[in-house]
């Protein structure tokens, strides 16, 4: 049987190429950022997706006042397995990012492109690709009139790009009972080009900030002041024994198998050379693995800052502005098993179960108890000028989806 889906999937050329250029047409960039937000994407895809067989489509509108439809839409379609009590969920996002700089770009990025294997316009790998394989598993499904083990749906959501306030957060509030207990979610949001990556764990995201302050006075007479400069210096140093502190390591993250916790950011202080500066402001980025709790790492950065206070005179703020956690996916969850299986069998390469130091959606749906795999055979040309997709990956992905999905229990 599966053998016939893949064959399907491999006549789906012209339809990949037809939904990417009508979809790459709507240029769906959020309201907040000075876009039209998703709507017009949003009807193109209904309109596809009311001309298959899918038992439930259904809009979950989310109100933003911003949008000029009032609302960011999110689509639900839903494909009846044998089961009805449990789902296997493709989830794809409808926004993209502003093209930038437009005269980097070869072509139009918002009218396709097609050279060989190769589709060019903004958003047709982040998140179009992805998407449209989700679409074509069910598709050649539906074709060939097999019903999977449960049930098969997308899920299309408005407002990743930004944050996903009118994405996925609104839709796991306002609309969480549409999920069921034993669900699991497929994110093809996320890989590489030789599609060995199967992400199920994310670090913690931890971003501080640190406004130290002492006294301003001439570089000439330093008894008179308080440098915060050499203050925060002392604290960005101070800050490395994080890494002592906070020195777990968890295999699944591969190379950075440790939790980083780096100065990055410092905001201009004196514009002259002769000045002694009374304040510095800089940041902090932190990863911390998900077996440690943030709050525990805030709290001996506040224990360290005070240290520096004390011995340099200074006050330091020191604020969490981003604090998230991220449970990870059980590795031995069936669709983590499943989708090892449909990646070697798909692709022939050996795939490797690992986590990552960056931050994707699945951490609301992980958070939120669900079982959730990252993973696409992509190029990584997202958010770039000139961004592609390929065909065969788009191909190759369904493929994966469509033997994971026959492979359920
Ligand atoms: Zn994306």
């Amino acid at each position: 049987m599966t053998k016939e889906l893949f064959k399907k999937i491999d006549g789906y050329r012209d339809f990949i190429i037809d939904i990417q250029t009508k979809m790459t047409a709507c240029p769906a960039i959020s309201p907040h950022e000075g876009g039209l937000g998703e709507s017009a994407k949003a009807e193109v895809l209904l309109k596809v997706l009311k001309s298959m067989k899918f038992d439930e489509i259904k809009v979950l509108n989310v109100k933003d006042k911003k949008s000029p439809t009032g609302v960011r839409p999110n689509i639900v379609a839903k494909y009846y397995g044998k089961n009805r009590q449990k789902t296997l969920w493709v989830m794809a996002h409808m926004d993209v990012v502003p093209p930038g700089d437009l005269s980097l770009w070869k072509t139009d990025p918002y009218k396709v492109v097609v050279k060989g294997d190769k589709i060019y316009g903004r958003g047709v790998e982040d998140n179009q690709q992805g998407l449209v394989s989700g679409l074509l598993a069910v598709k050649a499904m539906m074709e060939l009139g097999i019903r999977p083990p449960v049930n098969y749906a997308l899920l299309l959501n408005a407002d990743e790009e930004v944050g996903s306030d009118f994405g996925i957060i609104a839709v796991l509030k306002q609309y969480g009972n549409i999920f069921g207990k034993n669900d699991s979610f497929f994110v093809p949001d996320g890989g590489n080009s030789d599609g060995t990556m199967i992400e199920i764990a994310e670090k913690n995201l931890l971003w501080m900030k640190f406004t130290v302050k002492g006294k301003q006075t001439h570089a000439s007479m330093p008894n008179t002041g308080v440098n915060a400069f050499v203050a925060g210096s002392a604290l960005v140093i101070a800050l490395r024994d994080l890494y002592k502190k906070f020195n777990k390591k968890d295999k699944l993250f591969g190379d950075v198998s440790y939790s980083t916790f780096e100065a990055t950011k410092a905001e201009a202080n004196v514009p002259n050379v002769n000045t002694i500066p009374g304040q510095h402001i800089f940041y902090l980025d932190c990863r911390v693995l998900p077996s440690y709790d943030n709050d525990k790492v805030i709290a001996e950065i506040k224990r360290i800052a005070k240290t520096i206070e004390k011995k340099y005179k200074v006050t330091v703020k020191a604020e969490a502005l981003i604090s998230e956690k991220s449970l990870p996916t059980n590795k031995n969850a069936e669709i983590v098993k499943l989708t090892e299986q449909a990646v070697k069998a798909v692709y022939h390469n050996k795939p490797v179960v690992q986590g990552i130091g960056g931050g994707t959606v699945s951490a609301y749906l992980r958070n939120a108890g669900f079982p959730a795999v990252v993973f696409s055979k992509l190029d990584d040309t997202m958010h770039q000028p000139n961004e592609n997709s390929s065909i065969k990956n788009t191909m190759g992905d369904a493929k994966v989806f469509v033997h994971v999905a026959m492979n359920f229990k």
